[in-house]
């Protein structure tokens, strides 16, 4: 017997009978296989493992694991295997048990003639390779079908027309925030849809239409803000999903302008607005299909009033926002029309309440409106979008010249603190911009104290200190404000080059009566005491709140029981009074 190429070419046979094993093992042998023998079930499993043969011989009756065991154990392991059942006479409706079992064929013993075997062993391998072709096709076809799925997966995830993320794959980027998000932050969803699609799909056809959704999509992609995802909800809806709060007001701005430059569509240019409509998480919805029916009832809020307008779900939301939007232009034009003016607060010393010192704040008067708004409310804004270095560098200015103004006129000379933002501070040009307005205002530098945060000076990164250094060499004094607040590292604190901590007034607010802000406020002390600070605590509004503050070692006060914050006439007056 010879063997073809693509058959078996190695069997192990199991039999516990020794002579018939032999004379088959003998007989395959010399027909060209490679033979493998056991002489009992459990064996002939170990040989199976160890030399995985293409097909196995198995006696049917053997002590211990008999034939049907093998079956099942091999069928188990690799069903593709052939295994062929040598049966004696008497136990043919047992092999043919084993047939069902994943036995491929039977032969009944005694073999008179080996030849059979030859047969056994032609029919079973065209059995596998029939099978093996079987096989393949079936993967192949299954690698089709999961490729189609797959296919139709993306399709369902991704827009065919603009490949932007479609509502499924927005619900996965959403659910994604959900899971993660410290909820500090809203989730905004934005829904857009462009006012002149229709048109356009009348005019020039819904090719034309198509290209613009093109268009639109890439201008989306590569324009949005950086926090934002982009995808679209088919016709001419756009979902824009953005997850920080403070840069809504930008998003929206920011949307419509890079709508502004005209589409160029077969030749024409053409200007396209779009209406808005804004839902936010978790305040209007829950779930991703809420936030987008809340954001769409907006959007038609939106069309109502005509084109290229926005509407946000709940009012209270879209007050918010135009508020900020408001105040934020009118902060743009707030120093050229001189509506920003300083207030002068004194700070006293502990001991005999003489004034020894004044914090400018700043004040705005918006033109056309009654009242002053709150720094609470402004400041923010002038840090956000960067306004507050220049009007930062007027603060200084006006401080200085203020401070110049009255110091030929009173003996005892107070010094003057102004307030530094983190973007102020961090914006490369202080020192300079400092040195520069002591040389113009003549200010003896050690009468400026310059106030920082504790959040700004903690950055512990060398560029921190290297201002610190270069603020100090000029001879201004550094405090710290609202000390307490943040989380200052005694150990970088010691090092930095500092006047001055201003015990936060919300832990004066808590005094007399209050354990821990006492405890608070002796520990600053001690600590300040050690590094030889001067230790400023602030809002100080009752005379037994100064009292005690004075008993425990502080070394100024400044709060309402002194002075409230006064325009210049009346710090003059007050300072007018001194003894
Ligand atoms: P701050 O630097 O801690 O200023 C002290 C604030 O406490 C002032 O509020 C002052 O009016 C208020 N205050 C003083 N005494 C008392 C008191 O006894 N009780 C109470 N309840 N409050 C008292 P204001 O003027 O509203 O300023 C708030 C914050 O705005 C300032 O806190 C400061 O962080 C910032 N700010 C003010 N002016 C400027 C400025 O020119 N530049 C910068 N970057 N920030 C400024
Ligand atoms: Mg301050
Ligand atoms: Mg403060």
């Amino acid at each position: 017997m010879t063997i073809p190429p693509h058959h078996p070419q190695s069997i192990l046979v199991i039999d516990d009978d020794a002579a018939l094993r032999r004379s088959i093992v003998a007989y395959l042998q010399d027909s060209g296989f490679q033979v493998h023998e056991a002489d009992s079930g459990e064996a002939g499993l170990r040989q199976f493992d160890a030399a995985r043969p293409d097909l196995v011989l198995t006696d049917l009756m053997m002590p211990g694991l008999d034939g049907l065991g093998v079956v099942t154990a091999i069928h188990a392991r690799s069903p593709e295997t052939p295994v062929v059942i040598i049966s004696g006479n008497g136990s043919v409706s047992y092999a043919i048990e084993t047939v069902r079992k994943g036995a491929w064929d039977y032969i009944t013993k005694p073999i008179h003639d080996f030849a059979v075997l030859e047969q056994v062993i032609a029919k079973v391998n065209e059995r596998a390779a029939e099978l093996l072709t079987t096989r393949r096709r079936q993967e192949a076809l299954e690698q089709t079908v999961a490729d189609q799925g797959h296919r139709l997966q993306q399709m369902e995830r991704l827009d065919p027309l603009t490949g932007l993320p479609m509502r499924q794959q927005l619900r996965e980027l959403f659910d994604g925030f959900v899971r993660s998000a410290d909820h500090a932050c809203d989730l905004f969803i934005i829904l857009m849809d462009l006012d002149n699609l229709k048109s356009v799909n009348k005019t020039l056809g819904h090719e034309a239409g198509d290209q613009l959704l093109v268009a639109v999509a890439e201008r989306l992609r590569q324009h949005k803000p950086p926090t934002a995802t982009v995808g679209r909800l088919g016709a001419d809806h756009f979902v824009i999903m953005m997850t920080d709060c403070r840069e809504v007001h930008t998003c929206i701005q920011a949307l419509r302008q890079l709508l502004a430059p005209p589409f160029t569509l077969q030749g024409s240019e053409l200007f396209i607005t779009a209406c808005l409509g804004v839902a936010v998480f978790p305040h209007d919805g829950e779930s991703l299909d809420s936030l987008l029916q809340h954001a769409n009832a907006a959007l038609s809020q939106a069309k109502l009033l005509g084109s290229n307008r926005y509407a946000f779900y709940s009012s209270e939301l879209g007050d918010r926002l135009r508020t900020r939007m408001t105040r934020e232009a009118g902060l743009h034009r707030a120093l050229e029309r001189n509506e920003f003016f300083l207030e002068y607060q004194p700070k006293v010393l502990a001991k005999s309440s003489a004034i020894c010192g004044m914090e400018a704040l700043l004040r705005w008067q918006p033109f056309h409106q009654p009242e002053l708004v709150s720094p609470a409310d402004f400041i923010p804004i002038l840090e956000e979008t960067g306004m507050i270095v220049e009007v930062g560098r007027w603060v200084l200015e006006t401080a200085c010249r203020q401070f110049m103004a009255w110091q030929g006129l009173f003996r005892p000379l107070p010094q003057v603190s102004v307030n530094i933002s983190a973007i102020q501070f961090n914006a490369g040009d202080l020192p300079a911009t400092v040195a520069r307005i002591i040389a113009q205002t003549g200010i003896t530098p050690d009468c400026l104290c310059l106030e920082l945060t504790e959040s700004v000076v903690m950055q512990e990164i060398p560029q921190t200190m290297a201002t610190l250094h270069d603020l100090q060499k000029l001879g201004v004094r550094l405090s710290i404000d609202d000390f307490g607040t943040g989380y200052a590292s005694l150990n970088y604190l010691q090092r930095m080059p500092l006047s001055e901590l201003k015990i936060d007034r919300s832990f004066v607010k808590e005094l007399p009566q209050g354990k821990n802000a006492l405890a608070i406020v002796q520990s600053v002390l001690s600590l300040a005491t050690n590094l030889g600070l001067t230790v400023v605590a602030e809002g100080v509004e009752t005379p037994e709140q100064a009292a005690l503050l004075a008993a425990q070692g502080c070394h100024e006060l400044q709060g309402f029981h002194f002075s409230r914050p006064l325009l210049p006439p009346q710090f003059l007056q007050l300072l007018s009074l001194q003894p």
